[in-house]
């Protein structure tokens, strides 16, 4: 599900782990961005002080200038150096502002060179971070968790952060900034007017504090229902031609209509509280602003009402107009800043979480460089389980002469893949040891492993690119002539050469479609071009055509000759040859020996053969039942 998931509900587990994120994401980040968090703050104070000079001068101009019942008087500027006369008072005042205005231009442009900076460098160091750290997990954090989570957490959680960094800090700032200013500009001017001016703060507080939360279950509610509603439609637009196929569109049109209204229920709901809220402050506001207008008007006027003490001149009272306006917004804006900051805390709650997560293949500190001589291989009473309630491999013990092949045959389920996969190290065995030419597998560096393995499975990915791109995957600057000789090789140069563009024709998700077959064989060339000491051929033929798989075939004979390889196929007129067979069944070793032993133990490989090869019609009824009996324990599993 590429969606906005619940919070709630992703990385439960890991998050636990981590304390104050927000923090370890300044310590971590922020550090390295100081020179632009700094640029941000400064400018941020730049801008919002010189914002308010044009109301402040006005409001001096008013008294001083236009009324004439005050000198004419500027902060922080001595007044033997400001002129008598009122047209050039008039020129300095109207010079300042402008200065102001070029001044402000200035910072608030520097002011979000330095937040937008700050922000995007740490949003795009901390989403490579979580990318590396992520792809170096094992397998079993993969299949465990939905790629639809990851995907999330490297979308929208970083970007969550990002939004924060940038809009909700330099907001923040900003705001507090202005607020500050603007109080002590009041409190100085006329503190009396100043306390009834800000009332009206600690109502607004209260209504914005019971805004948030209302709406923030709400909020939950939406993301929830925008998830549901975008795994179903990405669900059926992936099974698409299932649904054709069973004509079951007006069934899938009144699942969306079902989704998509829920959808809008909770969206309208959100909406009904949010558009009550605004117009809500603009009231409270406008109160503040009326009380303000009256007990102020009536001052300048007449006499201060009730406890009011003082003068009150009409410049004064236009600041005070000026501003409280300018003040109630900010203020409402703060509970936009937390709903925020509270968004962007869990969001690196969760980054964090996969970033702290520890992956169970660890390379040992003293771990050497794996040297491969012979490419003697040994499986030593290996067992294995992807969970810890039961074994999938148990007690495999066998092993390869370097240069040898050895084939592994067995009904599916029978763990073939799984001791492959060990042998990749993709899982770590949890009994017994795998060694290479002696080596504990545990014992070598994990580059240098994956180096020495070549490695053709079943489902053959292609990335985005060229032909020759995917072919190179991993044997990075090989020679155009090499990535060719692979590929005649794996019997794939033929219809590389018909593709529209050859070598250089675009496949994988958005390129050119190909078939499982010719997949597979580009696969196959990968691996070639590689020239890897061991080679494991994983089912690699499976979706070629009986033809071309007898071509590749001669091709992979020479490959093999003096390679060590395991090979895992069905067909198993393809691995009758290998210099041993080792039958697995149920995770464990049944019967092993070359092709001729076999047959003349007539076990089950006697008996697999004898169906392929066409001379009895069925496996006999106990092999059938074994297989059915396998199949519904695994879909048991499955369904868990
Ligand atoms: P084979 O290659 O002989 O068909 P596998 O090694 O693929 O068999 O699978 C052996 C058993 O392990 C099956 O029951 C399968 O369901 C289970 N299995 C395979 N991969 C996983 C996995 N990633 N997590 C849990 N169980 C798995």
């Amino acid at each position: 599900m590429s969606v906005d998931l619940d919070e709630e509900e992703v990385f439960e587990d890991v998050r636990e782990r981590v304390d104050d994120p927000m923090r370890r994401l300044f310590a971590e980040y922020g550090r390295e961005n100081a020179f632009q968090f700094v640029v941000g703050f400064i400018s941020s104070i730049g801008a919002r002080v010189l914002d308010l000079v044009p109301p402040l001068l006005l409001s001096i101009a008013v008294d001083a200038i236009f009324l004439d019942n005050k000198p004419y008087s500027l902060w922080l500027v001595p007044d033997a150096w400001l002129p008598s006369d009122r047209g050039a008072q008039l020129w300095l005042t109207v010079g300042i502002i402008a200065g102001a205005f070029i001044v402000g231009a200035a910072f608030h442009w520097t002011r979000n060179w330095g937040w937008n900076s700050f922000a995007q460098n740490i949003q795009h160091d901390v989403r490579t971070d979580t990318y590396d750290k992520m792809q170096r997990l094992n397998m079993e954090f993969f299949a465990d968790k939905q790629t639809g989570e990851l995907m999330s957490i490297l979308s929208n959680d970083v970007n969550r952060l990002e939004r924060f960094l940038n809009d909700g800090m330099n907001s923040f700032f900003r705001l507090s900034i202005m607020v500050i200013a603007i109080a002590v500009i009041l409190l100085y001017t006329n503190w009396q007017l100043a306390l009834v001016a800000l009332g009206v703060v600690p109502l607004i507080a209260i209504f914005t504090k019971k805004f948030i939360d209302v709406i923030q279950p709400k909020y939950a509610e939406v993301r929830s229902s925008v998830g549901q509603l975008n795994s179903r439609l990405e669900n059926n637009l992936g099974g698409i031609q299932v649904i054709k196929a069973a004509n079951t569109e007006s069934f899938e049109s009144d699942r969306v209509d079902d989704v998509s209204e829920d959808y809008f229920d909770a969206n309208w709901d959100a909406i009904d509280t949010r558009i009550k809220f605004f117009p809500g402050l603009r009231l409270l506001s406008g109160i503040g602003f009326v009380v303000t207008f009256v007990i102020g008007g009536l001052w300048v006027i007449g006499e201060p009402l009730g406890p009011l003490s003082g003068e009150l001149e009409a410049g004064e009272f236009v600041l005070f107009i000026l501003l409280t306006q300018r003040f109630i917004w900010p203020m409402a804006q703060f509970g936009q800043i937390i709903n925020m900051y509270q968004r962007a805390h869990a969001s690196s709650e969760r980054i964090f979480g996969l970033m702290d997560t520890p992956s169970r293949i660890r390379e040992e500190p003293d771990a050497d460089p794996l040297v491969v001589g012979e490419g003697n291989v040994e499986f030593d009473d290996v067992s294995f389980g992807y969970d810890d309630s039961e074994n999938i491999v148990e007690d495999i013990t066998f092993d390869v002469d370097g240069g040898d092949t050895v084939a592994l045959v067995g009904p599916t389920g029978a763990g073939k893949s799984t001791v492959m996969k060990l042998l990749l190290r993709m899982y770590d065995v949890d009994e017994g040891a795998i060694r290479i030419d002696g080596t504990d597998l545990r014992e070598a560096t994990i580059p240098s492993l994956r180096q020495a393995l070549g490695y053709v499975s079943q489902e053959t990915f292609l990335f985005y690119g060229t032909v020759q791109e995917n072919i190179e995957y991993g044997t990075f600057g090989a020679e155009t002539a090499d990535v060719v000789e692979a590929a005649k090789m794996a019997e794939a140069h033929q219809f590389i050469q018909n593709l529209p563009e050859g070598y250089d024709t675009k496949v994988g998700e958005r390129g050119v479609k190909l078939s499982g077959g010719q997949r597979q064989r580009i696969a196959l060339a990968r691996a070639i071009l590689k020239d890897p000491d061991i080679l494991v051929l994983d089912e690699a033929t499976s979706d070629v055509d009986t033809e071309t798989e007898m071509l590749i075939q001669r091709s992979l004979d020479k490959l093999t000759a003096d390679r060590t390889t395991f090979a895992i196929a069905h067909r198993l007129s393809t691995i009758k040859d290998a210099d041993k067979i080792v039958v697995l069944e149920d995770g464990k070793i049944v019967e092993r020996g070359s092709h001729d032993d076999l047959l003349e133990a007539d076990g089950l490989y006697a008996k697999l053969w004898a169906v392929q090869a066409g001379e009895i019609d069925e496996l006999p009824e106990e092999f059938v039942e074994r297989a059915a009996r396998r199949r519904a324990q695994t879909e048991a599993t499955d369904d868990d």
